[in-house]
Protein backbone atom coordinates (compact mmCIF):
# COMPACT_ATOMS: atom_id res chain seq x y z
CA UNK A 1 0.00 0.00 0.00
CA UNK A 2 1.37 3.52 -1.22
CA UNK A 3 -0.13 6.78 -0.21
CA UNK A 4 0.90 10.19 -2.54
CA UNK A 5 0.49 12.37 0.14
CA UNK A 6 3.04 14.71 0.07
CA UNK A 7 3.03 15.87 3.45
CA UNK A 8 2.91 12.50 5.25
CA UNK A 9 6.31 12.67 6.98
CA UNK A 10 5.97 16.63 8.13
CA UNK A 11 5.21 14.73 11.91
CA UNK A 12 9.18 14.62 12.56
CA UNK A 13 9.43 18.06 12.35
CA UNK A 14 9.52 20.38 15.49
CA UNK A 15 10.71 23.68 13.96
CA UNK A 16 10.37 25.80 10.63
CA UNK A 17 14.11 25.76 9.81
CA UNK A 18 14.40 21.83 9.58
CA UNK A 19 11.28 21.31 7.86
CA UNK A 20 12.64 24.24 5.03
CA UNK A 21 16.07 22.99 4.65
CA UNK A 22 15.38 19.06 5.03
CA UNK A 23 11.36 19.39 3.60
CA UNK A 24 12.44 18.61 -0.10
CA UNK A 25 14.16 15.23 0.83
CA UNK A 26 11.30 14.56 3.48
CA UNK A 27 8.94 14.98 0.57
CA UNK A 28 10.43 12.13 -1.53
CA UNK A 29 10.26 9.93 1.53
CA UNK A 30 6.68 10.20 1.73
CA UNK A 31 6.44 9.34 -2.06
CA UNK A 32 8.82 6.14 -1.59
CA UNK A 33 8.17 4.72 2.19
CA UNK A 34 5.37 2.24 2.32
CA UNK A 35 2.63 3.28 4.63
CA UNK A 36 3.51 0.85 7.31
CA UNK A 37 7.17 2.27 7.32
CA UNK A 38 5.66 5.84 7.81
CA UNK A 39 3.50 4.35 10.67
CA UNK A 40 6.47 2.97 12.57
CA UNK A 41 8.51 6.25 12.75
CA UNK A 42 5.51 8.01 13.78
CA UNK A 43 5.04 5.53 16.48
CA UNK A 44 8.74 5.37 17.52
CA UNK A 45 8.46 9.11 17.64
CA UNK A 46 10.94 9.88 15.86
CA UNK A 47 11.77 13.66 15.52
CA UNK A 48 14.58 15.52 12.69
CA UNK A 49 16.11 18.34 13.56
CA UNK A 50 19.14 20.36 11.54
CA UNK A 51 22.23 21.17 13.60
CA UNK A 52 25.56 22.51 13.17
CA UNK A 53 27.35 19.40 14.41
CA UNK A 54 27.44 15.83 13.28
CA UNK A 55 24.82 14.24 12.45
CA UNK A 56 23.34 12.23 15.00
CA UNK A 57 20.45 10.10 17.03
CA UNK A 58 20.11 10.41 20.82
CA UNK A 59 17.21 8.41 21.76
CA UNK A 60 15.31 8.98 25.22
CA UNK A 61 15.51 12.63 24.53
CA UNK A 62 13.09 14.91 25.75
CA UNK A 63 11.65 18.26 24.99
CA UNK A 64 11.34 20.55 27.20
CA UNK A 65 9.27 22.22 28.60
CA UNK A 66 6.92 19.96 27.70
CA UNK A 67 3.23 18.65 29.45
CA UNK A 68 3.73 15.03 28.16
CA UNK A 69 7.69 14.40 29.28
CA UNK A 70 7.58 11.97 26.43
CA UNK A 71 10.98 11.01 25.24
CA UNK A 72 11.53 10.57 22.25
CA UNK A 73 14.77 9.80 19.35
CA UNK A 74 15.67 13.28 18.00
CA UNK A 75 17.93 12.52 14.73
CA UNK A 76 20.13 15.32 13.82
CA UNK A 77 20.96 16.39 10.43
CA UNK A 78 24.25 18.64 10.07
CA UNK A 79 23.78 21.51 7.87
CA UNK A 80 27.46 22.36 7.38
CA UNK A 81 28.66 19.18 6.54
CA UNK A 82 25.69 18.23 4.35
CA UNK A 83 26.31 21.94 2.20
CA UNK A 84 29.51 21.23 2.54
CA UNK A 85 29.01 17.98 0.58
CA UNK A 86 26.83 19.71 -1.87
CA UNK A 87 23.85 16.58 -1.04
CA UNK A 88 21.47 15.90 -3.35
CA UNK A 89 17.81 15.28 -2.61
CA UNK A 90 17.75 11.58 -2.60
CA UNK A 91 21.32 11.92 -0.95
CA UNK A 92 20.11 13.45 1.98
CA UNK A 93 17.33 11.24 1.81
CA UNK A 94 19.81 8.33 2.48
CA UNK A 95 21.30 9.70 5.41
CA UNK A 96 17.94 10.64 6.54
CA UNK A 97 16.83 6.90 6.72
CA UNK A 98 20.09 6.03 8.05
CA UNK A 99 19.94 8.16 10.96
CA UNK A 100 16.32 6.84 11.07
CA UNK A 101 18.01 3.46 10.85
CA UNK A 102 20.24 4.01 14.38
CA UNK A 103 16.30 4.42 16.17
CA UNK A 104 14.61 1.46 13.94
CA UNK A 105 17.18 -1.05 13.09
CA UNK A 106 19.74 -1.68 16.37
CA UNK A 107 21.45 -5.03 16.58
CA UNK A 108 20.90 -6.72 20.35
CA UNK A 109 24.41 -5.70 21.10
CA UNK A 110 27.56 -4.52 18.59
CA UNK A 111 30.30 -2.43 18.31
CA UNK A 112 29.61 1.12 17.16
CA UNK A 113 30.92 -0.20 13.44
CA UNK A 114 27.99 -3.04 13.75
CA UNK A 115 25.63 -0.17 15.01
CA UNK A 116 26.45 1.37 11.50
CA UNK A 117 26.16 -1.23 9.64
CA UNK A 118 22.71 -2.04 10.82
CA UNK A 119 21.40 1.60 9.98
CA UNK A 120 22.86 1.32 6.67
CA UNK A 121 21.21 -1.72 5.97
CA UNK A 122 17.99 -0.21 7.02
CA UNK A 123 18.30 2.74 4.37
CA UNK A 124 19.51 -0.03 1.56
CA UNK A 125 16.19 -2.40 2.31
CA UNK A 126 14.12 0.81 1.52
CA UNK A 127 16.07 1.12 -1.47
CA UNK A 128 18.58 4.30 -0.77
CA UNK A 129 21.68 2.07 -0.61
CA UNK A 130 22.93 4.10 -4.09
CA UNK A 131 22.39 6.87 -2.83
CA UNK A 132 23.72 6.43 0.52
CA UNK A 133 26.76 5.18 -1.12
CA UNK A 134 27.01 8.64 -3.03
CA UNK A 135 26.63 10.63 0.04
CA UNK A 136 29.56 9.10 1.44
CA UNK A 137 31.71 9.12 -1.20
CA UNK A 138 31.06 13.05 -1.41
CA UNK A 139 31.80 12.74 2.36
CA UNK A 140 35.18 11.32 1.88
CA UNK A 141 36.28 13.64 -1.33
CA UNK A 142 34.94 16.65 1.29
CA UNK A 143 38.30 17.32 2.36
CA UNK A 144 36.80 17.66 6.01
CA UNK A 145 39.40 17.73 8.28
CA UNK A 146 37.96 15.98 11.61
CA UNK A 147 37.47 12.51 8.80
CA UNK A 148 40.40 10.31 10.41
CA UNK A 149 41.95 7.25 9.34
CA UNK A 150 39.50 5.45 11.65
CA UNK A 151 36.59 7.04 9.97
CA UNK A 152 37.97 6.68 6.36
CA UNK A 153 38.33 3.30 7.04
CA UNK A 154 34.84 2.43 8.38
CA UNK A 155 33.36 4.50 6.18
CA UNK A 156 35.04 2.15 2.91
CA UNK A 157 33.78 -0.92 4.56
CA UNK A 158 30.56 1.06 4.85
CA UNK A 159 30.40 1.57 0.86
CA UNK A 160 31.71 -2.41 0.73
CA UNK A 161 28.71 -3.64 2.58
CA UNK A 162 26.36 -1.00 0.49
CA UNK A 163 27.10 -2.02 -2.60
CA UNK A 164 27.61 -6.20 -1.75
CA UNK A 165 24.36 -7.27 -3.72
CA UNK A 166 24.62 -10.67 -1.87
CA UNK A 167 24.29 -8.99 1.42
CA UNK A 168 22.00 -10.80 3.36
CA UNK A 169 19.90 -7.19 5.30
CA UNK A 170 20.40 -6.77 8.46
CA UNK A 171 17.54 -7.25 10.80
CA UNK A 172 17.68 -5.67 14.46
CA UNK A 173 14.69 -3.89 16.47
CA UNK A 174 13.89 -0.09 17.35
CA UNK A 175 15.64 1.19 20.20
CA UNK A 176 13.79 1.51 23.15
CA UNK A 177 11.93 4.61 24.44
CA UNK A 178 11.40 5.28 28.10
CA UNK A 179 7.73 6.26 28.30
ZN1 LIG B 1 25.36 6.41 11.72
Amino acid sequence: MKSFELDRLDFVFQDANSQRYLGRALAELSRTLQYDEVEKIRQNRIFLIITIAPGSTLSNFYFTPSEQRQSVHLVAIDKTISDHCALDTGEMAANILHEFGHALNCPTDGTSAVREFFADSYAKQLGYGAKLVASLRKYLASGLPYIDDEMRNLIHQRIEKLEDDEQEPLVGNPRELRQ
